[in-house]
C-alpha cells in the first residue's frame, strides 16, 4: 500500500449499528463523484452493539474499506489517531459517522486546499446544529476556559478536517497518551485555511458523548495544552504573602502600642483562607501529577482487537 491512495477517509464509530450502513453508503456515494483514489478506514471504538458486524458487512460490500476494532472504548480522539496511523495517503479527511459533517463539502474543501496551497482545511461550524442544553452549556464554558488558559481558539472548530501527509507525519511524532486532536492539529502548525459549513442534524439518536466523557475531554485538552493552572498556585501564594505582611505589620503595631490583639476572628479567617488555597493548589498539582503518571506508565495509547480488509485479508 503506497502513496497511490489520494484520500484516506477516517471515520470513528461508537455504537452506531443502527445508522452506519446507511450513512456509510451516503458518504461513499457522495465521494464517488470526486475523481480521486479513496480508501476508507472505519474505527470501531469498542462498540457494545452490532456496529462491528455492520462494519464487516461494509468491508465485504465495498472494496476500499479497512476496519479497525478497538478492544474497548478508548474515545474518539484515539480512534482518529489509530485511523491516521493505520494508513498512508496523500490527504486525510476526518469525519463523523452521523452525517453531521456533510460529505458534500469535501469536494470544495479539497478544492480550497489546492487553490490556497494549504496543509490543513478546517471545517468551521457556522451553526452548531441541534445540541442538548447541557452539552451546549459545557461546550460554551469549556471553550471559554480553554481559550483563556491556552489561547487555543476552538469555539466553532470541529474534527471535520482535511490534512495532508505532512501534517499526519508531524502528528505521528507526538507520543502523548491522552490526546486532543483539534488542539494538536493547531499545535503542529502548517498552513491552515478555514472552511465554514453548516452542521447537519444527527441522523439518529443523540450524541455518543456522555457528560462525563466531555468533562474528561475538557480536562485532557487543558492539561495537555497548558501548564498555566500551575502558576495559579504561585499567584495565590503571592497574594497570601501580601496579606501576611499587612497583618504582620498590624500585629506588631498593636503590640508596640501595648494593645491586645483582637480575638480569634482574624486567626480563624486566615486559617480557613490559607488552607483552602493550599488545598486548591495541591489539587491543581495533583491533576498534572496524574497526567505525568499516566504518561510515565508508558502504556499503549489504544489496543486494536482486530484489523480487517476485504476477504479477511489480515494485516498488521
Ligand atoms: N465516537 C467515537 N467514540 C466515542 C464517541 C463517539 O468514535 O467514544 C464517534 C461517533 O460514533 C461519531 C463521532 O465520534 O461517529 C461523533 O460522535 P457524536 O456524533 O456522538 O458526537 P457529537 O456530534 O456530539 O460531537
Ligand atoms: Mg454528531
Amino acid at each position: 500500500m503506497g502513496d497511490f491512495i489520494e484520500l484516506a477517509v477516517i471515520i470513528p464509530v461508537f455504537n452506531e449499528a443502527k445508522m452506519i450502513t446507511r450513512n456509510f453508503k451516503t458518504i461513499y456515494d457522495t465521494l464517488k463523484q470526486i475523481d480521486i483514489g479513496i480508501q476508507y478506514v472505519i474505527i470501531d471504538d469498542g462498540s457494545i452493539d452490532d456496529t462491528w458486524s455492520m462494519v464487516q458487512d461494509i468491508i465485504e460490500s465495498y472494496g476500499n474499506v479497512k476496519g479497525i476494532r478497538f478492544s474497548r472504548n478508548f474515545g474518539k480522539e484515539l480512534a482518529i489517531f489509530a485511523g491516521l496511523e493505520s494508513i498512508k495517503a496523500q490527504k486525510y479527511v476526518i469525519m463523523d459517522s452521523d452525517l453531521q459533517y456533510p460529505p458534500k463539502y469535501i469536494k470544495d474543501m479539497l478544492e480550497k486546499m489546492k487553490t490556497e496551497n494549504a496543509d490543513i482545511v478546517e471545517g468551521i461550524k457556522k451553526s452548531r446544529g441541534k445540541e442538548s442544553f447541557g452539552y451546549r452549556l459545557i461546550a460554551k464554558n469549556f471553550y471559554r476556559l480553554l481559550e483563556l488558559l491556552t489561547g487555543l481558539k476552538l469555539k466553532n472548530s470541529s474534527d471535520f478536517k482535511i490534512i495532508n501527509k505532512r501534517v499526519v507525519s508531524a502528528l505521528r511524532t507526538i507520543n502523548e497518551k491522552s490526546l486532543f486532536f483539534r488542539g494538536l492539529v493547531d499545535w503542529v502548525g502548517f498552513k491552515k485555511v478555514e472552511f465554514p459549513f453548516i452542521v447537519d442534524e444527527r441522523e439518529d439518536g443523540t450524541s455518543r458523548f456522555t457528560t462525563r466523557m466531555l468533562i474528561r475531554l475538557a480536562f485532557i485538552a487543558i492539561l495537555s495544552h497548558t501548564s498555566k493552572p500551575l502558576y495559579l498556585t504561585i499567584i495565590s501564594s503571592v497574594i497570601m504573602f501580601v496579606f501576611a505582611i499587612i497583618l504582620g505589620i498590624q500585629t506588631l503595631y498593636n503590640y508596640a502600642l501595648g494593645h491586645a490583639i483582637g480575638g480569634f476572628t482574624t486567626v480563624i479567617i486566615l486559617i480557613l483562607f490559607s488552607s483552602s488555597l493550599i488545598m486548591f493548589s495541591l489539587g491543581i498539582i495533583g491533576f498534572y501529577l496524574s497526567r505525568i503518571y499516566n504518561e510515565v506508565k508508558g502504556r499503549p495509547r489504544y489496543i486494536i482487537a482486530e484489523s480487517v480488509m476485504r476477504k479477511d485479508e489480515k494485516y498488521e
